[in-house]
């Protein structure tokens, strides 16, 4: 019996109290298909033996979630998807790790990514290869695409990822799951290895809205080891049950349309924005202006924060090491091998924009485009509570087809780096399949310290979509 692997925890939870099989039987079912459907999905790099019930009473207990490779659990191997941290066991718990395994969650194990976030396909990486679950010929988004493509094909309940520019939500996007990044502060970041710091967060996936909330009660909030967490405490209820959204204003954006755009994508976009307006939402025309320029910001930024923190991988404290004469012919050399081409590319250019010749004319110009980008996202959540976008161009692209255009991998950020530029919450919700049967989905932004009121009213939307009924959905077909 495997039929619970179309179901969500609170889902599950109900029907095992009911008449259905116990949570422990179902775990273990899900823990044998995982291990047994993995080499040809590729979700995991490694598996962790983590069985039983949890022991608290929380929602979470005795669930299995799929952790990604850059945050660190006592024991496991936190590769960050690089070689340089191959063999490299973490011997701590991040915050986010300790606080699950408190709520008596269990960890399925350790997933696919792109080498220490930088990607959006999981295809720069030397450590394994995930495919979409939906089609196995097309990329499951990247960096967080093992996790993604872990709930999406039953092989976890929940899982966590990192987006620093959309690597939460451009995976959750192209595997049809729901996927949050939260206000950046809002999840403490201990035990999360730094790429670009001040967009880094640490995001949920979960089969729907509920569930992901769930999982954000659990681990987020104020945390001694992050001094950068805010002191927004985290409403413990449950999200409240709404049928419309009466009184609810939402941005949309007149200046969105773009000839890149796939039409599938705007039909998409247009039918959810219809959608929101039957459920009663009223819908608030603004200007975006600038701010969909800012993958030009977020490059710079990113590189520049990405080489000041890998400086640490130096061949000599931790991970690879390739001893040589001299402490610099190893540090070179141990990076040299180490590193993948796509992180060696964004060291350079982080050097170069933060080079005393060229500090102004990139770094600071990339800062001044954040602030100004902070300043008119304030301005705009003055007229409405949340804002309306697609999460990125087009839906999953095929594996290999953006390797050889660096350029073009990164526009598909371009929806999802604003909001980490200005460090708001954003959630990805799956709305409907395009004409190949790829998952399409709306993403809301809203002002910080918002998650509870996206999530809460995100619900009402996911509740008339019905997307999880979809019967070709992966997490439907073992039934
Ligand atoms: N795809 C983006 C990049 O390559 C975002 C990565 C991320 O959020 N970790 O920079």
């Amino acid at each position: 019996m495997n039929s619970f692997r179309d179901l969500t925890m609170h889902e599950a939870r109900a029907y095992t109290e009911v008449n259905g099989p116990s949570l422990v039987s179902m775990n273990e079912d899900m823990v044998l298909a995982a291990r047994k459907e993995n080499p040809s999905l590729g979700a995991y790099t490694h598996f962790l033996d983590d069985d039983g019930l949890g022991s608290k009473e929380s929602p979470l207990s005795g669930f299995h979630g799929a952790i990604k490779a850059n945050i660190a659990g006592q024991g496991w191997p936190t590769h960050c998807g690089s070689r340089f941290l191959e063999h490299y066991i973490s011997p701590y718990d991040s915050t986010v790790v300790a606080r699950l395994r408190a709520a008596g969650s269990r960890f399925m194990g350790i997933t696919t990514m792109d080498e220490f976030g930088m990607g959006s396909s999981c295809e720069h990486t030397s450590l394994g290869q995930v495919v979409n679950p939906w089609d196995r010929s097309r990329t499951a988004g990247g960096s967080s695409g093992g996790s993604a493509a872990a709930v999406a094909a039953g092989l976890a309940w929940f899982a966590l990822g990192s987006d620093t520019g959309g690597s939460v939500r451009l995976p959750a996007h192209f595997c049809g799951v729901v996927g949050l990044k939260p206000t950046w502060g809002r999840i403490s970041r201990h035990g999360l290895v730094a790429f670009a710091s001040s967009l880094d967060t640490i995001g949920i996936f979960g089969r729907d809205v509920q569930d992901v909330h769930l999982v954000f009660q659990t681990v987020a909030g104020r945390d001694l080891y992050d001094a950068t967490t805010l002191e927004e405490t985290v409403d413990p209820s449950a999200l409240e049950t709404v049928d419309n959204l009466q009184g609810l204003k939402i941005g949309l954006p007149e200046d969105l349309e773009n000839s890149q755009w796939g039409a599938d994508v705007s039909r998409d976009y247009h039918c959810s924005v219809a959608m929101l307006r039957d459920l009663g939402a009223e819908m608030v025309p603004v200007s975006l202006g600038s701010i969909l320029d800012s993958v030009a910001a977020y490059t710079v930024l990113n590189c520049a924060e990405a080489a000041s923190n890998l400086h640490r991988f130096d061949g000599s404290l931790y991970g690879h090491r390739e001893n040589r004469k001299s402490y610099i012919e190893s540090l070179s050399q141990s990076r040299n091998q180490g590193f993948g081409k796509e992180v060696k590319r964004r060291l350079l250019l982080g050097a170069h924009v933060l080079s005393g010749g060229y500090r102004k004319q990139y770094y600071l110009r990339a800062c001044a485009a954040q602030q100004d980008l902070i300043s008119q996202f304030q301005k705009l959540f003055g007229k409405m509570d949340l804002l309306a976008l697609p999460t990125a161009p087009t839906a999953a692209f095929a594996l290999g087809s953006r390797l050889d255009d660096p350029l073009g991998m990164h526009l598909t950020d371009i929806l999802t780096v604003p909001a980490s530029l200005a460090g708001l919450p954003a959630l990805t919700l799956p709305t409907s399949l395009n004409s190949q049967g790829l998952p399409l989905s709306l993403q809301l932004v809203g002002p910080a310290c918002s998650e509870r009121l996206m999530l809460e009213k995100a619900r009402v939307l996911e509740e008339l979509i019905g997307f999880r009924k979809i019967k070709e959905a992966p997490w439907n077909l073992h039934i």
